[in-house]
C-alpha cells in the first residue's frame, strides 16, 4: 500500500460512505486485501482507504486520523473473558440499524487502574473508521473489569431510543420519567445520561406520546471499547427478556 495521505482527497474521497451496489461506478477505488469482517480497497488517487463491510450494504471511507486504529483493529482478535461477557449479558445491548455493532454502556475498570463510569463496550464487525476521537478508542485488551454505570439509561429506554431512530431518521423523541416525576425528552440514540445530577439508572420510559418535554441531548460517552462481533452475540448480549 502507498502511503500518500498528505495529499488532499479526491472528489470520491470526500464521500464518506457509498452504497456497495454503486461501487462500479467509482473505479478509483480498488480492492486491497480481505479485513476482519470486510475487505480494504484504496482510492487510486488519493491513496485513502475504504473498507467494505461484509455484508456488502455500504462502502466507507477510514477518515485519516483513524487509520492507524483501524489497521489495528483488523491485525488483532479482541475478545473478552467469559465473567465480562456475562456480566455485559446482564446490563443488555443494543444492536445498531446495521446490526454492526452492539452497544452496551457501563463502568470500565481498565488495566491501568482507571475507571471509566461513561464507557462503552462496542461488540462490533466494523473498524472505527469515522466519528469517533482517536483518544476515546480503546480495545478489549485494555479491560481488566466491567459493572454496571449508575450513569447507563436502563435498557427499555436505551432501545426505544434506538428503535424511533430506525423509524424516523430524524427528531426521534422518546419521553422519559426521574423518580421525582420530572420528564424530558430524548431526541436522539441514547445510552447515558447525566442531566442536573440526574443519573441513567434513576429513569424510565413515560409513555408519553405528545407534548414533549424539555428535550435532553445524548450523554457523551468517555471511552469506547471494542470487542469483535462473534457467534451468538445478538443471543447473548441483545436479545431482550431480561427486562
Ligand atoms: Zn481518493
Amino acid at each position: 500500500m502507498t502511503d500518500r495521505l498528505m495529499e488532499r482527497p479526491c472528489r470520491t474521497c470526500k464521500l464518506d460512505s457509498i452504497e456497495a451496489k454503486l461501487l462500479a461506478e467509482f473505479p478509483e477505488l480498488r480492492p486491497v486485501e480481505p479485513w476482519k469482517f470486510g475487505h480494504l480497497y484504496q482510492c487510486s488517487r488519493c491513496g485513502r482507504r475504504w473498507f467494505l463491510h461484509e455484508h456488502q450494504r455500504r462502502i466507507s471511507r477510514i477518515h485519516d486520523d483513524l487509520l492507524t486504529l483501524a489497521i489495528h483493529w483488523n491485525q488483532h482478535l479482541l475478545s473478552v473473558d467469559e465473567k465480562t461477557l456475562n456480566t455485559l449479558a446482564n446490563i443488555g445491548g443494543v444492536a445498531d440499524y446495521y446490526r454492526d455493532q452492539i452497544a452496551i454502556p457501563c463502568t470500565v475498570n481498565d488495566v491501568s487502574g482507571n475507571i471509566h463510569e461513561k464507557a462503552i463496550v462496542l461488540v462490533s464487525r466494523q473498524p472505527p473508521y469515522f466519528w469517533y476521537k482517536p483518544q476515546m478508542v480503546h480495545w478489549a485488551d485494555a479491560i481488566s473489569s466491567v459493572a454496571a454505570s449508575p450513569f447507563a439509561l436502563p435498557l427499555e429506554v436505551r432501545k426505544a431510543t434506538a428503535e424511533k431512530r430506525d423509524e424516523s431518521m430524524g427528531f426521534a423523541p422518546v419521553g422519559i420519567v426521574e423518580k421525582q416525576g420530572n420528564e424530558y425528552t430524548l431526541v436522539s440514540v441514547s445510552r447515558l445520561f447525566d442531566w442536573h445530577r440526574i443519573r441513567g439508572e434513576e429513569i424510565r420510559l413515560s409513555g408519553r406520546q405528545k407534548k414533549w418535554r424539555k428535550r435532553v441531548m445524548a450523554e457523551p460517552a468517555e471511552a469506547f471499547y471494542f470487542i469483535d462481533w462473534f457467534d451468538q452475540c445478538q443471543e447473548l448480549l441483545a436479545s431482550h427478556p431480561k427486562t
